[in-house]
């Protein structure tokens, strides 16, 4: 997954977690091995259970999921999906007597029956909602007594999907072509349970099949391994034949169009975006995929398509399988196109594949996905460019565990998840960079990066299709490299629970020529002055044949010097104005912060012009937020009057707490008699781009 371009808030975790020795192990097949028993693994091959799951309020541990089955109707006019869901479950405990499943108050469930392999009669059984966390319910249903351990039961729930968390229903106007509305899911941690009842837990993982309805020259995609369409029947037929947890299980319905970027690759997009898509990524993604292949074995997940949604799609991409979800705003930006597509496909081999089995484990896939990603791009662009990313994302690292200070629970890889929060929360920074880091620890350790893409590659082969806790991976690591773990010495644990910076972190000298002289022009325009003339003219050569990563490089290091003087600003603006204007979002959304923070008002129409255009969450944000709190919180409330129809109605919420909090800020800052927050620390300043 990649986030948006701001970090969240984050949550305050309590006590650190211990590195847990109990692990989940799944079937890799719906109809392949009998309850409890899971492949052979680091415990010798014994039956295991799925790590308790807090955020879940299911029964997870009482069944086997074989296989499930969504049969839905889409309906835009009423927003709702209506439809049924058959679960095929095999329970895994004599007598159980309930189905607890993850649902949410948005899901209106009508009626729920059931078969069972021991020759009882269908029944309808009885059910109840009943309140668990603000991000979701519990259905609990009675089932026939008592049904043995080992029989198959088949539950079907029919209901209706309303505008629950995962449900993103656009009007036309939201549209990129703004002629037909278009629907899409966002299941990424726990939002699924609003689209259909579920085992919402990442260590849970099922096949799963869907048919769905839609009006006429509306087109249907799934994160499925095939798909069809029959005709006679006007229904879109989908099957997922490899085991994926709920959150992977992804929809969108629109007027899409698809075009072949390779043999195993199509983009889809709107027909407005379609031939500037398949252009940016003709011929990349088969060449990305074959590198991966040959660092971490082979893809397996059949088809690598990607769909390009509108701005209102909520972070920058999601790493649905088979069928990748990109923001179409990151079109503009060719380099964080091309990271972020390789950030996608490395999540088939972690994260996809091989899943973290709670939510506290994040880092085993974003962690490990952002390695892979660095090796996928060193092997195809070299290592000057992967360091020249790698540093920017570390700068970003550094300077979120400033305002967080070192012993800030959130920074620790393995986060302790209370009951009630919402695991959403417990993505960040950390996750991906901090996780980044200790694999590159690890790498290092065994001295050669090729044996450790090996072992990434054995990892994969042990553990595809399961999903899998740190202690796994750790075994499997001090198994494949015992001399190498000992004679370091190794401290996972300090990795793991510590908080703070990394203890080390990889060498990228590699980058040295890249990241030179963006260093070399921060100092120049940081010494207190502005630099001479001379300086000037060759800066701005410089900066015409950086590539975007260096920009933003500077951009983000020149952020943490705001507010700049006027004469500074001014003269940066005659530097850098035509270039800025001519580059990417990426670039001229930094630029316009260090204009709302240092109040350069030259660039307000900019500023406007800019607002207008992109109704992105993850240019608005970042912007809303400086505005908000500042002397030009009168640009923002005007900004967003003008705009306020064509935003996503969340986003549309979200910019409006932004702009009441930061009128309240900024009463607060004019009475002196309240003391400051001591515990709430602003992320206002946290520039990121994950
Ligand atoms: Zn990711």
């Amino acid at each position: 997954m990649s986030a948006p371009a701001r970090a969240t808030p984050l949550p305050t975790p309590r006590a650190p977690s211990p590195a847990s020795l109990c692990c989940c192990r799944k079937s890799p097949s719906a109809g392949g091995r009998c309850a409890g028993e899971y492949p052979a693994a680091a415990d010798g091959g014994s039956g295991r259970r799925p790590p308790a799951d807090v955020a879940s309020a299911s029964n997870l541990v009482d069944f086997r999921l074989r296989h499930f089955h969504l049969d839905l109707r889409v309906n835009f006019a009423l927003k709702e999906m209506s439809g049924w869901l058959v679960l095929d479950l095999v329970p895994l405990v004599a007598g159980v007597r309930t189905l607890v499943l993850d649902a949410h108050p948005s899901l209106l469930v009508h009626a729920v029956d059931c078969e069972t392999s021991d020759g009882r009669e269908p029944a309808c059984l009885a059910f109840r909602l009943e309140p668990f966390a603000d991000f979701g319910s519990a259905l609990n249903v009675d089932l026939p007594d008592p049904v043995e351990a080992g029989t198959h039961v088949r539950v079907t729930v029919r209901y209706t999907a309303t505008d629950g968390p995962a449900m993103w229903w656009l009007d036309s106007e939201l549209t990129c072509g703004q002629d037909r509305p278009l629907v899409f899911t966002q299941g990424h941690s726990v939002s699924n349970r609003s689209f259909f009842p579920c085992f919402d837990s990442p260590a849970v993982k099922s096949t799963y099949t869907a048919a769905v309805r839609v009006p006429d020259d509306v087109t249907v995609l799934m994160s499925a391994s095939r798909s069809w369409y029959s005709k006679a029947e006007r229904v879109f037929h989908f099957s997922m034949d490899a085991p994926v947890p709920a959150y992977l299980v992804a929809l969108v319905a629109g007027n899409l169009q698809h075009v072949d970027v390779g043999p195993r690759s199509r983009v889809w997009a709107e027909p407005c975006l379609l031939s500037c898509a398949a252009k940016k990524l003709g011929g990349s993604v088969e060449r990305w995929l074959t590198v991966a292949e040959g660092l971490f074995g082979p893809y397996l997940w059949g088809r690598c398509d990607l769909v390009f949604l509108p701005p209102a799609f909520p972070i920058v991409a999601m790493e649905n399988p088979c069928l990748t979800f990109i923001i179409a705003s990151i079109l503009e930006s060719s380099d964080f196109l091309l990271i972020d597509v390789v950030h996608e496909i490395a999540h088939a081999w972690f994260g996809n594949a091989v899943t973290n089995a709670t939510w506290e484990e994040m880092w085993l896939s974003e962690g490990l996905a952002t390695y892979a990603q660095r090796r996928i791009t060193t092997e195809a662009y070299g290592a000057a460019f992967t360091c020249l990313e790698s540093a920017v994302r570390l700068d970003a690292l550094h300077r979120q565990l400033r305002l967080l200070g070192d012993s800030n629970p959130v920074s620790r890889l393995q986060v302790k998840l209370e009951p009630g929060v919402n695991p959403s929360t417990l993505m960040n920074l950390f996750t991906y960079e901090k996780g980044f880091c200790f694999v590159s620890y690890l790498s290092s350790l065994c001295g050669d990066v090729r044996r450790f893409d090996g072992f990434l590659r054995d990892y994969i082969s042990q553990f595809k299709f399961q999903s899998v806790v740190t202690q796994d991976f750790l075994d499997l690591f001090l198994a494949t490299f015992p001399k190498a773990a000992q004679e370091e010495g190794v401290d996972f644990q300090r990795w793991l629970t510590g908080c703070g910076a990394p203890p080390c972190e990889p060498d990228l000298s590699a980058g040295g020529t890249l990241t030179g002289p963006v260093r070399d022009l921060i100092r120049v325009w940081t010494r207190g002055c502005a630099p001479e003339p001379q300086e000037e003219a060759a800066a701005t050569a410089d900066l015409a044949g950086w590539s975007t990563f260096q920009v933003v490089l500077f951009l983000d290091c020149m952020l943490d010097h705001t507010p700049l003087t006027h004469e500074v600003m001014s003269r940066l603006r005659a530097c850098y104005a035509s270039l800025l204007d001519g580059l990417n979002a990426e670039v001229q959304v930094r630029w316009l912060q260090m204009v709302v923070r240092s109040l350069f008002y030259p660039d307000v129409p900019r500023l406007n012009d800019f607002l207008r255009k992109h109704t992105s969450r993850m240019y608005t944000v970042p912007l809303y937020e400086d505005l908000a709190t500042g002397a030009m919180h009168g640009v923002a409330v005007e900004a967003f009057q003008q705009t306020r129809q064509r935003l996503h109605p969340n986003l549309r919420r979200t910019l409006q707490q932004i702009l009441s909090q930061g009128q309240q800020d900024a009463h607060a800052r004019l009475t002196p008699l309240r003391p400051p927050d001591a515990d709430g620390v602003s992320l206002r300043d946290v520039n990121v781009s994950a």
